[in-house]
């Protein structure tokens, strides 16, 4: 897969891809990823790439013509799958949301500041809206990485165990089943016998019981969603 980034503080968001799981995406070839300034796409020499709003309102707003330029850069080298952009009032990032992008080939992510974008790049540019939930955050690239880790983390051979992210919490509707690792009693807290005995299908049956059980308490919400989809 391959995800191009439009923000205009790359520094912010640069660093979140050289760690962990996602660095070895990036070193396994299995994604690159692009972070492009948005500044490298301003027309005067000011390097400006925002202006304040029509209407008088306080805050500044993105304008359409370095987005327009970069959009059209980016698009001479790549066919995208989806042109993202970033915003509180998008469609809510879920974990079926992650799955259905993590299938895509070529996605570029488009990272709001101050007032947000000039609606005609919302209106004419893009072809989706996603937030990563009910509050406001000061930029778009935070909620890119969310996004961006989301998805990456779902792409064959980028976990070393492809089942263990099967087994997250929201996939099937059900929450993650309690883990524990070494030691086995630690001060008296003991791990449950049954994940010790070695019975792998007991452990299976324990494990999908333990799921339901605080999916159960926590989420009854998803708990219903999962009966219904399972009768
Ligand atoms: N005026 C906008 C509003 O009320 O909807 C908020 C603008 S916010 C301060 C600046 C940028 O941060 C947005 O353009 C968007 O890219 C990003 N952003 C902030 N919160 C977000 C969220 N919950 N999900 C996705 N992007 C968000």
């Amino acid at each position: 897969m391959n995800i191009d980034i439009i923000t205009i503080f790359p520094e912010i968001i640069e660093h979140l891809f050289n760690y962990s799981i996602i660095k070895n995406a990036k070193d396994k070839k299995i994604i690159t990823v692009n972070i492009h300034n948005l500044r490298d796409y301003a027309t005067n020499k000011y390097r400006q790439v925002d202006d304040y709003q029509y209407g008088g309102e306080a805050g500044m707003v993105i304008m359409i013509e370095p987005v327009d330029r970069c959009l059209t850069a980016l698009k001479e080298k790549n066919n995208y799958d989806e042109i993202i952009y970033m915003s509180p009032d998008g469609d809510l990032l879920t974990q079926k949301m992650a799955n259905s992008l993590s299938l895509l080939n070529n996605i570029i992510i488009i990272c709001g500041h101050y007032k947000g974008i000039d609606q005609r790049i919302r209106d004419h540019l893009i072809t989706k809206e996603i937030s990563i939930g009910e509050y406001v955050l000061t930029g778009g690239e935070l909620p890119a990485a969310v996004l961006c880790d989301s998805i990456i983390r779902l792409i064959p051979s980028v976990l070393n165990d492809e089942t263990s992210a099967l087994t997250d919490s929201f996939q099937d509707n059900l929450l993650s089943t309690p883990v524990y690792t070494r030691p086995a009693n630690y001060k008296g807290f003991k791990v449950p016998d049954i994940l010790l005995s070695g019975d792998t299908k007991k452990i299976k049956e324990w494990n999908i019981n333990k799921a339901l059980e605080k999916t159960k308490l926590k989420r009854p919400d998803l708990y219903k969603k999962y009966y219904e989809n399972n009768k």
